[in-house]
C-alpha cells in the first residue's frame, strides 16, 4: 500500500528533465500533470522556459502529454498556444486518464513516466498504472482549496515514506528516490 505512493524519482522541477538522462533510463514518453507541474496553477501562461523545454523534448523525439483532472475546456485553453496533446478529466488518483493516454497515443508503460506535484494523485495513479513516477516540487507554493486538503494528507504519507525508505529526497537529476530500509 505504502509503496504505491513512493515516487521512482524526486526532482526539483519538471524542467530539470533532460532528454539524455531520460534516454539513459529508457524513457521516451512523459505524461505530465498540468497545475503546478507544467504551469503555475494560478497563472496558466507558458513562458519562454516552458517553450524551450518542450522544444528540446520535441527535438529529442520525447513525447510530452498532459494528463489533468481539469475539464477539457480548461486544459484546452491553457495549452492552446503550446499545441500539446492532452487527456482531461483524468480522475487521478484512479488510473483512468493514464490508461487513456497509453491507449490513445500507443505508449508502452515501461517507456513512459508520470510526472506531477502530488503524491496522492499523480504518483499514486502512475504507480498503479505500472509506470515509473516523478514527484516534482509545485511551481508555486500556494494551492487551490482542494489541493490544500491533499497537501495536508500528503505530509503524513511523506513522513511514513521517509521512515521506510532511505535517501528519499529532492534531486536535480534522475537519481532513483531511495532504497527500502526493510
Ligand atoms: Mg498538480
Amino acid at each position: 500500500m505504502l509503496k504505491s505512493f513512493k515516487p521512482t524519482f524526486m526532482l526539483n522541477s519538471l524542467y530539470d528533465l533532460d532528454p539524455d538522462q531520460l534516454k539513459t533510463v529508457g524513457i521516451r514518453n512523459i505524461l505530465t500533470d498540468l497545475d503546478n507541474t507544467l504551469l503555475p496553477w494560478n497563472n496558466k501562461l507558458a513562458d519562454a522556459k516552458t517553450n524551450a523545454w518542450l522544444q528540446k523534448m520535441r527535438q529529442a523525439n520525447i513525447q510530452v502529454i498532459v494528463v489533468s483532472n481539469n475539464s477539457h475546456a480548461r486544459v484546452g485553453m491553457a495549452l492552446e498556444q503550446l499545441e500539446m496533446p492532452f487527456v482531461a478529466r483524468a480522475m487521478k488518483p484512479t488510473v483512468k486518464g493514464i490508461r487513456e493516454a497509453l491507449t490513445t497515443y500507443q505508449l508502452l508503460p515501461a517507456e513512459t513516466v508520470m510526472v506531477g506535484d502530488q503524491l496522492i494523485t499523480d504518483v499514486y495513479s502512475g504507480n498503479r498504472a505500472g509506470l515509473r513516477t516523478i514527484l516534482v516540487k509545485p511551481l508555486v507554493t500556494s494551492d487551490g482549496w482542494n489541493t490544500s486538503i491533499n497537501r495536508f494528507i500528503e505530509q503524513y504519507i511523506f513522513k511514513y515514506l521517509k521512515k521506510h525508505f532511505v535517501g528519499l529526497d529532492w534531486q536535480s537529476s534522475l537519481t532513483p528516490a531511495a532504497n527500502q530500509k526493510r
